[in-house]
């Protein structure tokens, strides 16, 4: 493996310095780790770093992309002098960057800038029409009731398919329009009373009719948010799976003509197509038949003004922000414009961005570094494996084949994306985001038949996150994801990788091949059973115990969905106790000293909290646990730490502290 060679160095350059400790500073050690560890390791810091009015949320994801705004910033206005060709990237980015700053012409153009569009929804007569205008919103990217993508099939990962997904709210979740709780309450009052009259009233209407336009809108939206599954009801990968002909989708949703359609989404020669979610397909068919033609229209306004507003004018973009940036996230200002540009772009052409980005900070040592890292952890999963006691044998010869095949995407692809057809200009901002909607838009849809690509990334190597993607049974890990603020790579001590890298990412995202979804999922990434019967009965009692420890957790008077949640919390309990053997392997592990006081498990484990150094605002937590299926950045610490005997032995947390689970509430699933 090489790893402790590998790592030897760092651990000798790693001196009792507490100044440059990145898990020494952040501590509050007025608490104690066997109360509230979230608090113990990130306290201090949280207490010296209140979240920024301009944030929902602050910590160490949003300190990293600060960084990296930075970096980009340059970049940016290095291509805006170039006055590069046309057609080349630098051109693209300097060009959207100008567009997106130039406030003159975004103030001047106003709701002029959308004209176009906007006359042909006023001038929509007959459901026929209605749905032609439906399959031209998809491709320029704003929502309508149809879900269409390309992507893969699940039950055959070599083909890509057209797939029909539960699509057409404002709400983030079906649960705000039904909801008790005050939370959703407060958040539907405000959508139905201020915010959808709000933007009827920037798009020209009266306010009786704007309180009409909003009436129909808002009953129409609630009608299909009824139709819609729960959060935890979309985790089954059979039950949203039904694939049919297109034949077969006729006689679900008669009046909708689906091969027109598709053809006008720039789908071509579909046959077969996956249905998530059948009944919810049912219910738009009536809906075209009970909803007047002008409540369509007031709704395809609504989606097209309220999802381009960040593009427009600031009387737009003001709304836009006060709903939903700080009614739903609790943000008080707006990012300056320099950055909410940048972010754009990122989402826009972010491949462009990357490239230039890990060509000057990311390093082929360090990529090195993180894919041995990779099979450090492979190899302690199988160990995990071959000790469990609850898993038969044949099982356990497939999982081992599944784990060996995981494909490690590590800091940016080998292949980057053709930006080719994009075409950026100095001239309208909302004009840049339709083309490039429209360019992504073509992207997915020439993918359907052909074969897939599996060098692709559907993230960028600036992005601080990282995806398994069960389909093609990967780990992909943006170079982002491995930076730890202020430190050198080279200078962090193989205890806090371990935690922070190896546990709370790598060893997260394989659990997930093996978690309530994942492990639905073979080597090959087709949704085919490979467990035994017993065996999976086995895996979902064990699954059901996390499944009540987190539904035992609540904040704001809101309680953690311990079922949606159920994958991520596999997977962090798996990625911690998986990357904590690991690293028991390595030199400082086994030399036992420690660094500021620290031990190395100590280390290991303030190494893992250090990834969640994050704190939220009241309303981003309460939407987070409505609409997210990751449990809060703290109960990410608090909850699978619990679970871990080693943790206890680390602190010396005894019956009576807080965080003491009885030891027969203790998951052990990998
Ligand atoms: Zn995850």
């Amino acid at each position: 493996m090489g790893m402790s060679l590998l790592y030897a160095c760092k651990n000798k350059q790693t001196a009792d310095n507490p100044a440059n400790d990145p898990v020494s500073t952040d501590r509050d050690t007025t608490v104690k780790p066997g109360d509230d560890f979230f608090k113990y390791a990130n306290g201090g810091w949280l207490k010296k770093n209140p979240i920024p009015a301009a944030y929902s949320s602050w910590g160490i994801n949003r300190v990293v992309q600060e960084e990296l705004r930075d970096r980009l910033k340059k970049i940016n206005e290095d291509a805006l002098k170039a006055n590069a060709a046309k057609g080349t990237n630098t051109q693209k980015i300097g060009d959207f960057y100008y567009s997106g700053l130039d406030t003159v012409t975004i103030e001047k153009q106003g709701l002029a800038a959308l004209k176009t569009e906007l006359d042909k929804i006023d001038q929509l007569n007959s459901i026929p029409q209605l749905l032609d205008e439906f399959a031209h919103l998809q491709t320029i990217g704003i929502t309508t009731p149809i879900g269409a993508y390309v992507g893969q099939d699940a039950k055959n990962s070599s083909k890509m398919v057209l797939q029909l997904w539960q699509s057409g709210i404002g709400l983030p979740n079906r649960d705000y329009y039904f909801n008790k709780d005050q939370h959703s309450i407060d958040l539907r009052t405000d959508y139905q009373q201020k915010h959808l009259p709000a933007v009827f009233k920037l798009a020209g209407l009266n306010p009786g009719a704007a309180t009409q336009a909003t009436k129909k809108v808002y009953a129409l939206e609630t009608f299909l948010a009824d139709s819609s599954r729960k959060l935890q009801d979309l985790r089954d990968p059979y039950k949203n799976y039904h694939k049919m002909t297109v034949a077969a989708l006729n006689k679900l949703a008669p009046d909708i003509n689906w091969k027109s359609l598709f053809e006008k989404m720039d789908y071509n020669n579909v046959d077969t197509v996956i249905v998530g979610q059948p009944e919810y397909y049912r219910a738009v068919n009536k809906a075209l038949k009970t909803y007047p033609i002008n409540d369509w229209k007031a709704y395809l306004r609504k989606n097209l003004i309220s999802e381009l507003s960040p593009y427009l004018s600031d009387a737009f973009n003001d709304e836009n922000f006060r709903f939903y940036g700080t009614v739903i996230t609790g943000r008080k200002a707006q990012l300056p414009r320099w950055k909410r540009v940048l972010d754009v772009e990122n989402g826009v052409m972010g491949e462009v961005l990357g490239q230039l980005f890990v060509k000057e900070y990311f390093s082929e040592t360090e990529k090195k570094r993180y894919k041995d890292l990779v099979e450090a952890v492979r190899t302690s999963f199988k160990e995990h494996i071959e000790k469990l006691d609850w898993m038969s044998q044949p099982t356990k010869q497939k999982a081992y084949d599944k784990l060996a095949r995981v494909m490690p995407k590590v800091g940016y692809p080998d292949k980057w994306k053709d930006f080719s057809s994009l075409t950026v200009s100095r001239d309208s901002y909302v004009g840049n985001i339709i083309n490039a909607n429209n360019f992504w838009h073509r992207f997915n849809a020439k993918k359907l038949g052909k074969p897939v690509d599996r060098t692709e990334w559907d993230m960028t190597p600036q992005t601080y996150n990282a995806y398994y993607n069960p389909s093609n049974n990967e780990i992909v890990l943006p170079a982002a994801m491995f930076i730890i603020p202020g430190i050198k790579d080279e200078n962090v001590d193989d205890a806090v990788v371990y935690g922070y890298v190896a546990a709370s990412t790598i060893g997260h995202e394989i659990t997930h091949g093996f978690d309530d979804q994942g492990r639905q999922f073979d080597a090959d990434g087709n949704l085919k059973s490979w467990w035994t019967a017993e065996d999976s009965v086995k895996f979902t009692r064990r699954a059901q115990m996390l499944i009540d420890q987190f539904n035992g957790y609540s904040i704001y008077g809101l309680h953690v969905n311990g079922k949606a949640s159920q994958g991520e919390n596999i997977a962090d309990l798996g990625g911690i106790v998986i990357a904590l053997d690991a690293f028991k392997k390595t030199d400082q592990y086994k030399a036992g000293k420690t660094i500021n006081g620290l031990t190395p498990t100590q280390r290991f484990f303030l190494g893992y909290s250090l990834g969640w150094l994050i704190q939220d605002t009241k309303e981003s937590l309460s939407s987070q646990i409505l609409t997210n299926e990751h449990s809060p950045a703290f109960m990410r610490v608090n909850g699978p730490f619990t679970d871990v005997p080693e943790f206890y032995e680390a602190f010396k947390i005894k019956k009576g502290d807080k965080m003491w689970l009885d030891p027969a509430k203790r998951v052990k699933i990998w």
